[in-house]
């Protein structure tokens, strides 16, 4: 039996790992992909809006090439600092249930082609958001040629592609696959994009758009979705689309579904968390974007690694002889 079990090697996760150590509680962390999964599959050519210090764990520091890391530069780091503090992480380990209560909880996760439990003291969600892309709620939207993540426009060379969203995700993903010669239309129900946008990129955008290198339909709400296209609805009356793709980038809900069929109490979409982070269930505590309902945009790795600190600092109370 570990002390801590902490489900998801993100940032966040590694971060509580880390602390676990820190505070000379055993650990473990179970991972269904690889270490920094989320990152690994961003955008490839990806640069953080954080600067490289605001992300950094463990006092480890990142350096990057400029103020603000790449995808690579970030990932390569999260892998290299899980190596150097020498933390136990199964990857490809996905949780599937857990079970009890504090002091003994049961773990059930699917390794390769069998099933394991584990035992622990304590357990730690930090499951992020990213494998839970928002849907649009219209019909046609699990077509083959409706995608949920971008990670490069080679693929869509000469093709139409619809981009739905109006922030970070849709504007550069437009951008980029505009520069890999995709004839890209940009699908938003705002009048125009968010001014969240980061500001290297924004002005890009509006240039492109002005020039005409990029469509943008503002003011337009996707009905449905056909192998065509896409039937929008704008102040004008119905309007179609036609697209080859479509890529739906409308932001991500908490991936909480372990937290949910455990029983954990919640207050509308989020769960109810004590100011230490730990769920209604004693003993199970959630930190990062896993445990905000649909307000993941509130929580980043910023912010999220100082919840890892602050629940792992109760826990080591409470186990304290
Ligand atoms: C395009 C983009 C750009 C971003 N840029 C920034 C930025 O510049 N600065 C910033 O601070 N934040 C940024 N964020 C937000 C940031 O990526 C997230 O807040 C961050 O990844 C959260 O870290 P995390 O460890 O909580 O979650 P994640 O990094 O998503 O890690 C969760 C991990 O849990 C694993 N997991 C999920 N379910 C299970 C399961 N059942 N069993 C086992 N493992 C599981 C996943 O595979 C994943 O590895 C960005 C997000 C996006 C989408």
């Amino acid at each position: 039996m570990v002390d801590v079990l902490v489900v998801g090697a993100g940032p966040v996760g590694l971060a509580a790992a880390i602390e676990a150590k820190r505070l000379g509680l055993s650990h473990l962390v179970l991972e269904r992909g690889t270490v920094a999964e989320t990152i690994y599959r961003f955008p490839r050519d990806l640069v953080f809006f954080s600067e490289s210090k605001n992300i950094e764990i463990g006092g480890h520091p990142l350096v990057s090439h400029g103020p603000k890391p790449t995808r690579k530069e970030a990932l390569l780091y999260y892998q290299r600092v899980a190596e150097r503090e020498a933390l136990g992480v199964l990857t490809y380990t996905e949780v599937l249930r857990i079970q009890g209560q504090e002091g003994a909880f049961q773990v059930f996760a699917r390794e390769g082609r069998g099933e394991r439990t584990f035992l622990a003291r304590y357990v730690v969600l930090a499951t992020g958001y990213y494998g839970n892309p928002n849907r649009l709620g219209v019909p046609g939207e699990d077509l083959p040629h409706v995608l949920y993540r971008y990670e490069e426009g080679a693929a869509f060379f000469g093709r139409k592609v619809a981009v739905v969203g109006g922030s970070n995700s849709a504007v550069e993903a437009a951008l980029e696959l505009y520069r890999a010669g995709a004839r890209v239309t940009l699908v938003h129900r705002g009048r125009w994009v968010r001014p969240s946008v980061k500001y290297w990129l924004l002005p890009d955008f509006e240039n492109r758009v002005k020039e005409g290198s990029i469509a943008a339909l503002m003011e337009a709400e996707v009905e449905a979705i056909t192998p065509e296209g896409l039937w929008l609805r704008r102040p004008a009356g119905r309007a179609f689309l036609e697209a080859d793709f479509v890529l739906v980038l409308i932001g991500y809900r908490a991936e909480d579904r372990l937290l949910r069929e455990a029983g954990v109490a919640y207050e509308g979409e989020t769960p109810r968390l004590s100011p230490e982070f730990e769920t209604s269930i004693p003993g199970l505590f959630a930190v990062g974007s896993c445990a905000y309902g649909p307000e993941t945009r509130s929580v980043f790795i910023e912010n999220g690694r100082e919840h890892a600190k602050v629940a792992l600092a109760a826990i080591a109370r409470r186990l304290a002889p």
